[in-house]
Protein backbone atom coordinates (compact mmCIF):
# COMPACT_ATOMS: atom_id res chain seq x y z
CA UNK A 1 0.00 0.00 0.00
CA UNK A 2 1.24 3.25 -1.00
CA UNK A 3 0.24 6.82 0.45
CA UNK A 4 -0.18 9.83 -2.57
CA UNK A 5 -0.82 13.59 -1.13
CA UNK A 6 -4.59 15.13 -1.72
CA UNK A 7 -2.94 18.28 -3.59
CA UNK A 8 -0.97 16.27 -6.71
CA UNK A 9 2.71 15.93 -6.92
CA UNK A 10 5.21 18.67 -7.32
CA UNK A 11 7.49 16.46 -9.21
CA UNK A 12 10.17 16.54 -6.81
CA UNK A 13 9.06 15.22 -3.37
CA UNK A 14 8.16 11.23 -4.15
CA UNK A 15 5.24 10.74 -5.93
CA UNK A 16 4.47 8.07 -3.33
CA UNK A 17 5.13 7.18 -0.07
CA UNK A 18 4.94 4.36 2.47
CA UNK A 19 2.81 4.32 5.62
CA UNK A 20 6.21 4.35 7.72
CA UNK A 21 6.93 7.08 5.60
CA UNK A 22 3.91 8.82 5.79
CA UNK A 23 3.51 8.87 9.70
CA UNK A 24 7.27 9.69 10.36
CA UNK A 25 6.64 13.07 8.04
CA UNK A 26 3.47 13.61 7.57
CA UNK A 27 3.87 16.99 5.88
CA UNK A 28 3.33 16.59 2.21
CA UNK A 29 4.63 18.90 -0.52
CA UNK A 30 2.06 20.92 -1.55
CA UNK A 31 0.47 21.52 2.04
CA UNK A 32 -1.44 18.78 1.36
CA UNK A 33 -2.21 15.37 3.35
CA UNK A 34 -1.34 11.97 2.37
CA UNK A 35 -3.75 9.28 1.35
CA UNK A 36 -4.22 5.68 0.56
CA UNK A 37 -3.59 4.63 -2.78
CA UNK A 38 -6.49 1.89 -2.10
CA UNK A 39 -8.61 0.40 1.28
CA UNK A 40 -9.19 -3.03 1.74
CA UNK A 41 -12.56 -4.42 1.07
CA UNK A 42 -14.80 -5.13 3.86
CA UNK A 43 -17.50 -6.93 2.72
CA UNK A 44 -20.21 -9.96 4.21
CA UNK A 45 -17.39 -12.70 3.75
CA UNK A 46 -14.63 -10.24 5.98
CA UNK A 47 -17.91 -9.34 8.47
CA UNK A 48 -19.18 -12.66 8.85
CA UNK A 49 -15.71 -14.29 9.81
CA UNK A 50 -15.24 -11.53 12.60
CA UNK A 51 -18.61 -11.51 14.03
CA UNK A 52 -16.82 -13.39 16.83
CA UNK A 53 -13.68 -11.70 16.71
CA UNK A 54 -12.45 -9.97 19.74
CA UNK A 55 -11.62 -6.11 18.79
CA UNK A 56 -7.73 -6.80 18.78
CA UNK A 57 -8.43 -10.01 16.02
CA UNK A 58 -10.28 -7.76 13.51
CA UNK A 59 -8.08 -5.27 13.87
CA UNK A 60 -4.78 -7.27 12.76
CA UNK A 61 -6.83 -8.98 9.98
CA UNK A 62 -7.68 -5.34 8.99
CA UNK A 63 -4.63 -3.55 8.88
CA UNK A 64 -2.78 -6.93 7.21
CA UNK A 65 -5.38 -6.21 4.54
CA UNK A 66 -4.16 -2.33 4.40
CA UNK A 67 -0.85 -4.34 3.57
CA UNK A 68 1.01 -1.36 5.47
CA UNK A 69 4.89 -1.53 6.09
CA UNK A 70 5.34 -2.52 9.79
CA UNK A 71 5.86 -6.05 10.45
CA UNK A 72 3.05 -8.28 12.29
CA UNK A 73 4.92 -8.58 15.97
CA UNK A 74 4.81 -4.73 16.06
CA UNK A 75 1.30 -4.61 15.12
CA UNK A 76 0.22 -6.76 17.06
CA UNK A 77 2.01 -5.00 20.39
CA UNK A 78 0.25 -1.68 19.09
CA UNK A 79 -2.68 -3.50 19.71
CA UNK A 80 -2.17 -4.99 22.73
CA UNK A 81 -1.94 -1.16 24.07
CA UNK A 82 -6.28 -1.79 24.13
CA UNK A 83 -5.45 -4.54 26.58
CA UNK A 84 -5.21 -1.30 29.56
CA UNK A 85 -8.65 -0.08 28.28
CA UNK A 86 -11.71 -0.47 30.94
CA UNK A 87 -12.55 -4.50 29.75
CA UNK A 88 -9.71 -5.73 27.62
CA UNK A 89 -12.11 -8.22 26.19
CA UNK A 90 -14.57 -5.51 24.37
CA UNK A 91 -12.37 -1.69 24.79
CA UNK A 92 -15.75 -0.05 22.37
CA UNK A 93 -19.07 -1.23 24.21
CA UNK A 94 -21.99 -0.69 23.23
CA UNK A 95 -25.04 1.05 24.90
CA UNK A 96 -28.82 1.44 23.96
CA UNK A 97 -30.29 4.34 24.67
CA UNK A 98 -33.26 4.33 22.35
CA UNK A 99 -34.70 0.81 20.69
CA UNK A 100 -32.68 1.67 17.26
CA UNK A 101 -30.18 3.69 19.01
CA UNK A 102 -26.99 2.81 20.56
CA UNK A 103 -24.45 4.68 21.78
CA UNK A 104 -20.69 3.43 20.90
CA UNK A 105 -18.30 4.36 23.41
CA UNK A 106 -14.71 5.23 22.32
CA UNK A 107 -13.93 6.51 25.98
CA UNK A 108 -12.75 3.81 28.32
CA UNK A 109 -8.51 3.96 27.83
CA UNK A 110 -6.56 5.61 30.03
CA UNK A 111 -7.56 9.38 29.17
CA UNK A 112 -11.43 8.87 28.52
CA UNK A 113 -11.59 10.67 25.60
CA UNK A 114 -12.13 8.92 22.17
CA UNK A 115 -8.58 10.00 20.99
CA UNK A 116 -6.82 6.96 23.02
CA UNK A 117 -8.15 4.84 20.35
CA UNK A 118 -5.94 5.73 17.84
CA UNK A 119 -3.29 7.43 19.64
CA UNK A 120 -2.61 4.51 21.94
CA UNK A 121 -2.01 2.11 19.12
CA UNK A 122 -0.26 4.96 16.88
CA UNK A 123 2.25 6.00 19.99
CA UNK A 124 3.54 2.58 20.04
CA UNK A 125 4.43 2.31 16.21
CA UNK A 126 5.86 5.67 15.78
CA UNK A 127 8.43 4.79 18.90
CA UNK A 128 9.07 1.41 17.25
CA UNK A 129 10.11 3.25 13.74
CA UNK A 130 12.19 6.18 15.30
CA UNK A 131 13.80 2.87 17.26
CA UNK A 132 14.51 0.77 14.26
CA UNK A 133 15.71 3.33 12.27
CA UNK A 134 18.18 5.28 14.91
CA UNK A 135 16.20 8.22 14.54
CA UNK A 136 15.34 10.78 17.42
CA UNK A 137 11.67 12.70 17.30
CA UNK A 138 10.08 15.66 18.44
CA UNK A 139 6.25 16.03 18.54
CA UNK A 140 4.75 19.20 19.65
CA UNK A 141 1.38 19.46 20.36
CA UNK A 142 -1.19 22.77 21.04
CA UNK A 143 -4.26 21.53 22.71
CA UNK A 144 -7.00 22.95 24.59
CA UNK A 145 -8.31 19.62 25.60
CA UNK A 146 -8.18 16.63 24.88
CA UNK A 147 -5.47 15.71 22.20
CA UNK A 148 -2.36 16.91 24.74
CA UNK A 149 -3.21 13.93 27.57
CA UNK A 150 -3.66 11.58 25.11
CA UNK A 151 -0.50 12.31 23.43
CA UNK A 152 1.66 12.43 26.17
CA UNK A 153 -0.12 9.33 27.85
CA UNK A 154 0.83 7.29 24.79
CA UNK A 155 4.60 8.32 24.57
CA UNK A 156 5.08 8.46 28.31
CA UNK A 157 8.94 6.83 28.82
CA UNK A 158 8.77 5.60 25.02
CA UNK A 159 12.19 5.70 23.49
CA UNK A 160 13.41 7.94 20.80
CA UNK A 161 10.55 10.59 20.32
CA UNK A 162 9.92 13.75 22.80
CA UNK A 163 6.84 15.57 23.51
CA UNK A 164 6.05 18.82 24.04
CA UNK A 165 3.04 20.11 24.92
CA UNK A 166 1.76 24.02 25.25
CA UNK A 167 -1.86 24.43 26.48
CA UNK A 168 -3.36 27.97 27.82
CA UNK A 169 -3.52 28.58 30.82
CA UNK A 170 -6.76 28.85 32.04
CA UNK A 171 -8.08 27.48 29.00
CA UNK A 172 -8.82 23.70 30.27
CA UNK A 173 -10.83 22.13 32.49
CA UNK A 174 -8.80 21.21 35.76
CA UNK A 175 -8.90 17.28 34.79
CA UNK A 176 -7.63 18.18 31.51
CA UNK A 177 -4.75 20.39 32.94
CA UNK A 178 -3.88 18.08 35.56
CA UNK A 179 -3.90 15.14 33.30
CA UNK A 180 -1.03 16.81 31.83
CA UNK A 181 0.42 18.60 34.30
CA UNK A 182 1.31 15.49 36.62
CA UNK A 183 2.47 13.11 33.65
CA UNK A 184 6.20 12.34 34.71
CA UNK A 185 8.41 10.86 32.44
CA UNK A 186 11.61 12.24 31.31
CA UNK A 187 10.64 12.79 27.64
CA UNK A 188 7.46 15.36 28.30
CA UNK A 189 7.43 18.56 28.38
CA UNK A 190 4.50 20.28 29.26
CA UNK A 191 4.34 24.15 29.13
CA UNK A 192 1.22 26.31 30.01
CA UNK A 193 1.08 29.69 27.70
CA UNK A 194 -0.20 33.18 29.07
CA UNK A 195 -2.75 33.85 26.39
CA UNK A 196 -5.68 32.04 24.97
CA UNK A 197 -5.44 28.88 22.67
CA UNK A 198 -5.15 30.48 19.76
CA UNK A 199 -2.11 32.50 21.24
CA UNK A 200 -0.77 29.35 22.03
CA UNK A 201 -1.31 27.88 18.83
CA UNK A 202 0.27 30.67 16.99
CA UNK A 203 2.74 30.58 18.97
CA UNK A 204 3.66 26.95 18.24
CA UNK A 205 3.08 28.01 14.52
CA UNK A 206 5.40 30.08 14.17
CA UNK A 207 8.11 28.09 16.69
CA UNK A 208 7.67 25.52 14.07
CA UNK A 209 8.06 27.60 11.13
CA UNK A 210 11.41 29.48 12.07
CA UNK A 211 14.37 29.20 10.86
CA UNK A 212 16.60 29.12 13.86
CA UNK A 213 14.57 26.17 15.77
CA UNK A 214 14.85 23.79 13.03
CA UNK A 215 18.50 24.66 12.96
CA UNK A 216 18.69 24.25 16.72
CA UNK A 217 16.50 20.44 16.71
CA UNK A 218 19.08 19.76 13.38
CA UNK A 219 22.19 20.16 15.35
CA UNK A 220 20.30 17.98 17.85
CA UNK A 221 19.90 15.09 15.27
CA UNK A 222 15.78 15.59 15.91
CA UNK A 223 13.60 15.11 13.72
CA UNK A 224 10.07 16.46 13.45
CA UNK A 225 6.57 14.59 13.41
CA UNK A 226 3.20 15.20 13.99
CA UNK A 227 0.33 13.53 16.86
CA UNK A 228 -2.83 15.03 14.94
CA UNK A 229 -4.89 13.83 12.64
CA UNK A 230 -3.19 15.30 9.61
CA UNK A 231 -1.33 11.87 10.16
CA UNK A 232 -2.89 9.16 8.77
CA UNK A 233 -1.41 6.79 11.61
CA UNK A 234 -4.39 8.42 13.35
CA UNK A 235 -6.93 7.59 10.60
CA UNK A 236 -6.07 4.15 9.92
CA UNK A 237 -6.74 2.98 13.80
CA UNK A 238 -10.23 5.36 13.31
CA UNK A 239 -11.73 3.26 10.37
CA UNK A 240 -11.69 -0.19 12.87
CA UNK A 241 -14.13 0.43 15.30
CA UNK A 242 -16.90 2.00 12.78
CA UNK A 243 -16.26 -1.97 12.14
CA UNK A 244 -16.67 -3.18 15.20
CA UNK A 245 -19.69 -1.09 15.99
CA UNK A 246 -21.37 -2.56 13.36
CA UNK A 247 -20.37 -6.01 14.66
CA UNK A 248 -21.69 -5.47 18.08
CA UNK A 249 -25.35 -4.08 16.27
CA UNK A 250 -25.08 -7.64 14.73
CA UNK A 251 -24.33 -9.31 18.11
CA UNK A 252 -27.02 -7.39 20.02
CA UNK A 253 -30.06 -8.07 17.66
CA UNK A 254 -30.27 -4.96 16.38
CA UNK A 255 -29.40 -5.69 13.28
CA UNK A 256 -29.01 -8.66 10.47
CA UNK A 257 -25.88 -8.82 8.63
CA UNK A 258 -25.96 -6.84 5.81
CA UNK A 259 -28.57 -4.14 7.01
CA UNK A 260 -27.73 -0.61 6.77
CA UNK A 261 -26.89 1.85 10.01
CA UNK A 262 -26.65 5.48 10.32
CA UNK A 263 -23.63 6.93 12.07
CA UNK A 264 -23.97 9.60 14.52
CA UNK A 265 -20.23 11.74 14.65
CA UNK A 266 -19.90 14.21 16.75
CA UNK A 267 -17.07 16.21 14.51
CA UNK A 268 -14.42 19.22 14.80
CA UNK A 269 -11.33 18.20 12.96
CA UNK A 270 -12.98 15.17 10.67
CA UNK A 271 -10.98 12.24 11.23
CA UNK A 272 -13.52 10.12 13.55
CA UNK A 273 -16.30 11.28 10.38
CA UNK A 274 -12.82 10.80 8.15
CA UNK A 275 -12.44 6.97 9.49
CA UNK A 276 -16.53 6.15 8.69
CA UNK A 277 -16.44 7.16 5.24
CA UNK A 278 -13.08 4.98 4.55
CA UNK A 279 -15.14 2.09 6.00
CA UNK A 280 -18.16 2.92 4.02
CA UNK A 281 -16.33 3.19 0.75
CA UNK A 282 -14.77 0.00 1.40
CA UNK A 283 -18.14 -1.72 1.95
CA UNK A 284 -18.93 -1.43 5.68
CA UNK A 285 -23.12 -1.17 5.00
CA UNK A 286 -23.77 2.45 6.53
CA UNK A 287 -26.37 4.56 4.72
CA UNK A 288 -25.06 7.73 5.67
CA UNK A 289 -22.75 9.54 8.35
CA UNK A 290 -24.34 12.09 10.06
CA UNK A 291 -22.13 15.07 11.29
CA UNK A 292 -22.82 16.93 14.57
CA UNK A 293 -21.68 19.85 15.39
CA UNK A 294 -21.63 22.82 18.11
CA UNK A 295 -22.14 26.52 17.30
CA UNK A 296 -19.33 26.82 15.23
CA UNK A 297 -21.37 25.30 12.48
CA UNK A 298 -19.00 25.68 9.77
CA UNK A 299 -18.78 21.47 8.91
CA UNK A 300 -23.46 22.14 8.37
CA UNK A 301 -22.45 24.99 5.92
CA UNK A 302 -20.07 22.49 3.82
CA UNK A 303 -22.80 19.49 3.67
CA UNK A 304 -25.77 21.41 3.58
CA UNK A 305 -24.78 24.20 1.32
CA UNK A 306 -21.56 23.36 -0.34
CA UNK A 307 -19.64 26.43 1.44
CA UNK A 308 -16.67 26.70 2.95
CA UNK A 309 -16.12 30.25 4.38
CA UNK A 310 -14.48 31.36 7.22
CA UNK A 311 -14.53 34.90 6.69
CA UNK A 312 -16.65 36.97 9.26
CA UNK A 313 -16.42 33.53 11.69
CA UNK A 314 -15.24 33.88 14.72
CA UNK A 315 -14.49 30.85 17.25
CA UNK A 316 -17.20 30.75 19.80
CA UNK A 317 -16.27 28.89 23.02
CA UNK A 318 -18.77 26.44 23.62
CA UNK A 319 -19.26 23.69 26.45
CA UNK A 320 -18.42 21.51 23.62
CA UNK A 321 -14.55 22.50 23.30
CA UNK A 322 -12.97 19.76 21.61
CA UNK A 323 -14.99 20.27 18.67
CA UNK A 324 -13.98 24.16 18.91
CA UNK A 325 -12.62 24.00 15.19
CA UNK A 326 -13.36 26.53 12.11
CA UNK A 327 -10.51 24.85 10.19
CA UNK A 328 -11.07 21.36 10.01
CA UNK A 329 -8.16 19.24 8.23
CA UNK A 330 -9.98 16.42 7.27
CA UNK A 331 -12.18 17.31 4.64
CA UNK A 332 -9.52 17.75 2.46
CA UNK A 333 -9.38 14.20 2.38
CA UNK A 334 -13.09 13.52 1.46
CA UNK A 335 -12.86 16.02 -1.33
CA UNK A 336 -9.60 14.38 -2.71
CA UNK A 337 -11.41 11.57 -2.96
CA UNK A 338 -14.49 12.48 -4.47
CA UNK A 339 -13.27 15.65 -6.55
CA UNK A 340 -9.56 14.39 -7.47
CA UNK A 341 -6.18 15.94 -6.87
CA UNK A 342 -6.20 19.36 -9.27
CA UNK A 343 -9.83 19.98 -7.86
CA UNK A 344 -8.70 19.50 -4.25
CA UNK A 345 -5.79 22.05 -5.04
CA UNK A 346 -7.84 24.71 -6.30
CA UNK A 347 -10.46 24.56 -3.28
CA UNK A 348 -7.59 24.43 -0.44
CA UNK A 349 -5.90 26.94 -1.82
CA UNK A 350 -8.89 29.23 -2.19
CA UNK A 351 -9.40 28.34 1.46
CA UNK A 352 -6.18 29.57 2.37
CA UNK A 353 -6.26 32.87 0.26
CA UNK A 354 -9.71 34.19 0.24
CA UNK A 355 -11.00 32.59 3.41
CA UNK A 356 -13.33 30.18 1.36
CA UNK A 357 -14.19 28.05 -1.50
CA UNK A 358 -18.09 26.85 -2.57
CA UNK A 359 -18.75 23.50 -3.95
CA UNK A 360 -20.59 23.10 -8.05
CA UNK A 361 -23.93 21.85 -7.26
CA UNK A 362 -22.86 18.27 -8.57
CA UNK A 363 -19.61 18.17 -6.08
CA UNK A 364 -22.80 19.41 -3.42
CA UNK A 365 -24.75 16.21 -4.44
CA UNK A 366 -21.27 13.92 -4.51
CA UNK A 367 -20.96 15.11 -0.29
CA UNK A 368 -24.44 14.45 0.95
CA UNK A 369 -24.61 10.87 -0.71
CA UNK A 370 -22.33 10.03 2.07
CA UNK A 371 -23.12 12.81 4.93
CA UNK A 372 -25.93 15.26 6.56
CA UNK A 373 -25.55 18.05 8.64
CA UNK A 374 -26.97 19.68 11.74
CA UNK A 375 -25.32 21.66 15.10
CA UNK A 376 -26.95 21.97 18.69
CA UNK A 377 -26.26 25.30 21.14
CA UNK A 378 -24.90 24.75 24.43
CA UNK A 379 -28.56 25.04 25.98
CA UNK A 380 -29.81 22.71 23.44
CA UNK A 381 -26.97 20.33 24.65
CA UNK A 382 -27.36 20.68 28.53
CA UNK A 383 -31.07 19.75 28.16
CA UNK A 384 -30.23 16.30 26.16
CA UNK A 385 -27.97 15.77 29.11
CA UNK A 386 -30.64 16.03 31.66
CA UNK A 387 -32.94 14.11 29.62
CA UNK A 388 -30.77 11.32 28.81
CA UNK A 389 -29.91 11.19 33.01
CA UNK A 390 -33.05 10.88 33.69
CA UNK A 391 -33.91 7.85 31.04
CA UNK A 392 -30.54 6.30 32.86
CA UNK A 393 -27.91 7.31 30.58
CA UNK A 394 -25.20 9.74 31.18
CA UNK A 395 -23.52 11.85 27.99
CA UNK A 396 -20.74 14.38 27.48
CA UNK A 397 -21.49 17.48 26.38
CA UNK A 398 -20.07 16.26 22.86
CA UNK A 399 -21.93 13.24 22.33
CA UNK A 400 -24.71 15.38 23.67
CA UNK A 401 -24.70 17.34 19.96
CA UNK A 402 -25.34 14.19 18.09
CA UNK A 403 -29.14 13.50 19.41
CA UNK A 404 -30.61 16.14 17.15
CA UNK A 405 -28.52 14.51 13.89
CA UNK A 406 -30.12 11.16 15.17
CA UNK A 407 -33.96 12.76 15.65
CA UNK A 408 -33.57 15.08 12.41
CA UNK A 409 -31.37 13.99 9.39
CA UNK A 410 -32.71 10.47 9.51
CA UNK A 411 -34.07 10.02 5.84
CA UNK A 412 -35.27 6.12 6.31
CA UNK A 413 -35.90 4.30 10.04
CA UNK A 414 -32.77 3.09 10.14
CA UNK A 415 -31.23 1.75 13.88
CA UNK A 416 -28.17 4.07 14.68
CA UNK A 417 -24.92 4.23 16.37
CA UNK A 418 -24.32 7.37 18.05
CA UNK A 419 -20.16 8.13 18.86
CA UNK A 420 -19.52 8.95 22.03
CA UNK A 421 -16.31 10.89 21.99
CA UNK A 422 -15.39 11.48 25.70
CA UNK A 423 -16.52 10.23 29.27
CA UNK A 424 -18.08 13.10 31.36
CA UNK A 425 -15.84 12.80 33.67
CA UNK A 426 -13.73 15.38 31.56
CA UNK A 427 -16.27 17.74 31.53
CA UNK A 428 -18.32 17.57 35.19
CA UNK A 429 -18.68 20.85 35.50
CA UNK A 430 -21.30 21.07 32.51
CA UNK A 431 -22.67 18.18 33.24
CA UNK A 432 -23.75 19.48 36.71
CA UNK A 433 -24.94 22.76 35.50
CA UNK A 434 -27.55 20.86 32.95
CA UNK A 435 -28.14 18.96 35.60
CA UNK A 436 -29.38 22.02 37.51
CA UNK A 437 -26.30 22.29 40.35
CA UNK A 438 -24.09 25.11 38.68
CA UNK A 439 -20.74 24.71 40.70
CA UNK A 440 -17.43 26.13 40.28
CA UNK A 441 -14.44 23.76 40.10
CA UNK A 442 -14.06 20.23 38.75
CA UNK A 443 -13.77 18.16 42.10
CA UNK A 444 -16.98 19.34 43.38
CA UNK A 445 -18.95 18.34 40.53
CA UNK A 446 -17.42 14.89 40.02
CA UNK A 447 -18.71 14.21 43.29
CA UNK A 448 -21.90 16.12 43.26
CA UNK A 449 -22.82 14.40 40.07
CA UNK A 450 -21.88 10.99 40.98
CA UNK A 451 -23.74 11.45 43.81
CA UNK A 452 -26.44 12.63 42.00
CA UNK A 453 -26.89 10.26 38.77
CA UNK A 454 -25.28 7.52 40.36
CA UNK A 455 -22.55 7.25 37.70
CA UNK A 456 -19.02 7.04 39.28
CA UNK A 457 -15.54 8.27 38.67
CA UNK A 458 -12.94 6.06 37.36
CA UNK A 459 -9.93 6.27 39.39
CA UNK A 460 -7.47 8.01 36.75
CA UNK A 461 -9.80 10.84 37.02
CA UNK A 462 -9.96 10.76 40.91
CA UNK A 463 -6.41 9.68 41.36
CA UNK A 464 -5.70 13.47 39.20
CA UNK A 465 -6.19 15.49 42.38
CA UNK A 466 -3.79 13.44 44.38
CA UNK A 467 -1.25 13.15 42.32
CA UNK A 468 2.00 15.44 42.51
CA UNK A 469 2.58 18.08 39.85
CA UNK A 470 5.76 17.54 37.90
CA UNK A 471 5.47 20.13 35.27
CA UNK A 472 4.86 24.09 36.53
CA UNK A 473 6.34 26.09 33.86
CA UNK A 474 3.89 28.99 32.56
CA UNK A 475 5.67 30.98 29.75
CA UNK A 476 4.73 34.46 28.31
CA UNK A 477 4.84 33.35 24.25
CA UNK A 478 8.43 35.20 23.99
CA UNK A 479 9.27 32.52 26.50
CA UNK A 480 8.80 29.24 24.57
CA UNK A 481 11.84 28.99 22.83
CA UNK A 482 14.32 29.17 25.39
CA UNK A 483 12.07 26.61 27.49
CA UNK A 484 12.07 24.30 24.32
CA UNK A 485 15.70 24.21 23.80
CA UNK A 486 16.50 23.80 27.68
CA UNK A 487 14.12 20.61 27.00
CA UNK A 488 15.79 19.33 24.07
C1 LIG B 1 -11.23 15.34 19.20
C2 LIG B 1 -12.62 15.24 19.69
C3 LIG B 1 -13.73 15.39 18.83
C4 LIG B 1 -13.60 15.70 17.36
O1 LIG B 1 -13.09 14.63 16.64
P1 LIG B 1 -12.54 14.83 15.15
O2 LIG B 1 -12.01 13.52 14.76
O3 LIG B 1 -11.47 15.89 15.25
O4 LIG B 1 -13.69 15.29 14.32
C5 LIG B 1 -14.99 15.24 19.37
N1 LIG B 1 -15.18 15.01 20.69
C6 LIG B 1 -14.14 14.89 21.54
C7 LIG B 1 -14.41 14.67 22.98
C8 LIG B 1 -12.82 14.98 21.08
O5 LIG B 1 -11.80 14.87 21.94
Amino acid sequence: MQFIETRGNDGVKPAAVTFSEAILSPSASFGGLYVPTDIPTIDNAFLTKHLESHYKTLALDFLTAFGIDIEKEVIEAALSRYDAFDDPQNPVPLSEIETDCCVSELYHGPTRAFKDMALQPFGYILSKLAQQRGENYLIMAATSGDTGPATLETFKNQPNVKVACLYPEGGTSDVQRLQMVTEDASNLKVIGVKGNFDDTQNTLKALLASDDFKEELAARNIKLSAANSVNFGRIIFQIIYHIHSYLEMVRCGKITMGEKIYLVVPSGNFGNALGGYYAKQAGLPIEKILISSNENNILTDWIEKGEYDLNGRELVLTESPAMDILKSSNIERIMYDKFGAARTKVLMEALADEGRFVLTDEERAAIQEDFAASWSDDSECENEIARYVKKGYMMDPHTATCIKAYETLRDNPLPTVIYSTAEWTKFSPTVAKALGHPVKGDIEALTWVSGHAHVSVPPMIRGLFEKPIVHTVVVEKEGIKEEMLRFL
